[in-house]
């Protein structure tokens, strides 16, 4: 059965994408079967795929308005050697259309059920917002990667996070939990940077993970060509960090 996690942030442009998008052929790179499904109408990781989201016949939108099931809606990124359950625009629409539906919170959990034993992992990119459609994302998942920057503000929009995965623990999933907090664009010549980065260590133990992602022009250039980091330069420092990471991953799925 496949451990299902969401990799979320209600703050803008922190590295959710570049995370879900690296993690997924990083962890496809360690011989895992994984299913990397977009949840954002942006279709950024749909896109850093390799899979244009302007070609689709169907997207996760059906899938979640109960119009087609994953089966018929995956498509395999070629490049990333990892399924992918992409996004398009249209998925915008079903943040207002599933507001009607009965069990709005929980149609992404019962459509991954049909999928679940193909898979070890199933990661799921959240929209930069705590709408429904990522309180879908924290109802299918076993736990949450955050990725942060470490800057003065990261740790402002933290608190509202935490709040919203505790109360979905508390009411909806009791299976969730926050994984850990991944340091991201990590800039070690910045005083800053280590002062958040110890900072974040005193206050959360060891939910925050080991690996640190630097920040790598690499990363930022790959989905340009539709390729993930991991696999447009391997040798990056950036690509490095998101194999090391996919290697804690599986370690910590053992524990789970
Ligand atoms: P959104 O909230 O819009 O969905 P996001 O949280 O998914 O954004 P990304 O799209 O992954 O964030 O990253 C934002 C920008 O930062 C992108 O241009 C990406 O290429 C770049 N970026 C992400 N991680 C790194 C890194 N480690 N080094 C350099 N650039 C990075
Ligand atoms: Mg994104």
């Amino acid at each position: 059965m496949a451990k299902i996690f969401c990799v979320a942030n209600q703050k803008g442009g922190v590295g959710k994408t570049t995370t879900a998008v690296n993690l997924a052929a990083g962890l496809a790179q360690l011989n895992q079967r994984v299913l990397l499904a977009d949840l954002d109408p942006q279709g950024n990781a749909t896109m850093g795929a390799g899979i244009n989201k302007a070609d689709l016949k169907a997207t996760i939108y059906q899938v979640l308005l109960g119009m087609s099931d994953i089966k018929g809606v995956r498509v395999t990124s070629e490049t990333g050697k990892f399924d992918v359950l992409p996004a398009n625009r249209e998925l915008a629409g079903a943040e207002v259309e599933m507001v009607e539906l009965e069990n709005r919170e929980k149609r992404l959990k019962d459509a991954f059920a049909l999928v679940a034993d193909e898979y070890d992992f199933i990661l799921i990119d959240c929209p930069p917002a705590l709408s429904l459609l990522t309180l879908n994302g924290l109802c299918a998942a076993n736990g949450v990667i955050i990725p942060m920057q470490c800057e003065y503000y990261a740790l402002e929009g933290l608190s509202d996070l935490v709040n919203t995965i505790k109360k979905v623990h508390a009411n909806l999933n009791p299976d969730l939990k926050i994984i850990g907090l991944l340091r991201v664009m990590f800039d070690p010549r910045m005083t800053l940077s280590q002062q958040v980065s110890s900072e974040l260590e005193s206050h959360f133990g060891d939910k925050v993970f080991k690996t640190v992602i630097p920040r790598n022009v690499r990363l930022a250039e790959a989905p340009s060509y539709g390729l993930p980091g991991v696999v447009f330069d391997p040798a990056s420092k950036g690509a490095q960090a998101y194999i090391e990471f996919g290697a804690e991953m599986v370690e910590r799925i053992k524990t789970m």
